[in-house]
């Protein structure tokens, strides 16, 4: 079986048979990493390993703190203003789909005006804004993106620049929750990086942070205290009691990233050739189609419809006989989504394309 699921996503194979064969009796301890004291030289062994790696994976800079949360990238929609707002100011958003969305009402909702200043909109989140297009709030205290929409499948093919028209930068956010680990990222670029681990990192129920550490000076005296990076930075991500399965699970899956593919780069090409593959399919054929603007069409989350709906039941159920799981798409938007997270070995894109052709001749 091959899994398409937007999340919670396929976990990488091998990560699974070592986290079955470990469940009971992690490395001869006698007991299960599920049954461990997060403070217990063990688990913070395993929780220092998965930063490390994560570090190299990503070259994080010394001067960026690592969190291991939980609340999944909801929770940071309030987190990210909490934690950044305390000097005042606006969080500023750029808008390109369904998660940037929330994100906004979140923080309009918390502490009211939450600037838009750029959407795609107005082409119906087919392409996002350029740089040219972008123009900052006088009293931007930082500008929020979604990095990848997982609904909508358009991603940011470039890094946008956050500057106010007084010419002072600001710190980048973003919600790399369904892009973060596809491949090679300029982590100095952002002041917060945050992701629910449930694509590419691990299990849900664990959220990554990365902040910049001149930023955890600037929260808001009311926010909650378990949302505050700084405390959690100083706590190493204990504050209180961590999703420490989530942790070694994705922690597993960071040791699988660096030694089994060969690094974010190799995991990088690996993705390009998974999608370019899938949208060439869809191109080249007159039964399937995809709305977005190829330069910002999503590596991760690949949305696709058929020429006549009344099609989709039948295209969904006979997938699904053929291994082929979770190729609906969201609830909101209809048709198909097939999700090419970093699990998903280019054998399933090889299976779906054949799958589609074969479906096409009988029904197109
Ligand atoms: N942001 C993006 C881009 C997502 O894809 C998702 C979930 O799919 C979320 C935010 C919400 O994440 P969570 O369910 O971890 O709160």
């Amino acid at each position: 079986h091959f899994n398409f699921c937007a999340g919670p996503a396929a976990l990488p194979q091998p990560v699974l048979e070592r986290a079955r064969d470990e469940l009971l009796d992690y490395q001869g301890r006698g007991l299960s990493v599920m049954e461990m004291s997060h403070r217990s030289a063990e688990f913070v062994a395993i929780a220092e390993q998965a930063e490390r790696d994560l570090r190299e994976l990503l070259a994080i800079p010394d001067n960026y703190r690592v969190l291991f949360t939980q609340g999944g990238a909801t929770l940071q929609f309030a987190s990210v203003p909490y934690n950044l707002l305390g000097r005042g100011g606006s969080a500023n958003f750029l808008h390109t789909g369904i998660w940037g969305k929330k994100a906004i009402a979140e923080a309009r909702h918390l502490f009211g005006a939450a600037p838009v200043v750029a959407s795609s909109e107005a082409n119906g989140h087919s392409a996002v804004p350029r740089q040219a297009d972008i123009a900052l709030s006088d009293d931007a205290a930082y500008l929020h993106y979604t990095a990848n929409e997982t609904i909508g499948g358009i991603e940011f093919d470039y890094v946008p620049q956050a500057v106010r028209p007084d010419g002072t930068e600001v710190p980048l956010v973003c919600d790399m929750s369904s892009s973060i680990l596809s491949g090679p990222l300029d982590v100095s670029r952002f002041g917060v990086i945050y992701a629910g681990a449930q694509k590419n990192i691990g299990p849900a129920g664990l959220t990554l942070v990365i902040v910049r550490d001149d930023l955890l000076d600037q929260a808001c005296a009311e926010m909650p205290s378990l949302m505050g990076y700084k405390a959690q930075a100083e706590a190493g991500s204990m504050v209180n009691t961590p999703a420490t399965y989530g942790w070694y699970l994705a922690g597993l899956v960071f040791q699988w990233l660096k030694h089994d593919i060969g690094g974010l780069a190799a995991m990088d090409a690996l993705n390009a050739r998974k999608a370019e593959k899938l949208y060439a399919a869809i191109d080249g054929s007159g039964f399937y189609s995809n709305p977005i603007a190829p330069l910002n069409r999503s590596r991760m989350n690949v949305p696709f419809v058929l020429a006549d709906d009344r099609l989709d039941k039948a295209f969904l159920a006979e997938s699904e006989r053929a291994g082929l799981l979770n190729l609906k798409g969201h609830r909101s938007v209809g048709g198909m989504r097939a999700s090419l997270y970093n699990a998903v070995p280019e054998a399933a894109v090889d299976a779906l394309i054949d799958f589609m052709a074969d479906f096409e001749r009988r029904n197109g």
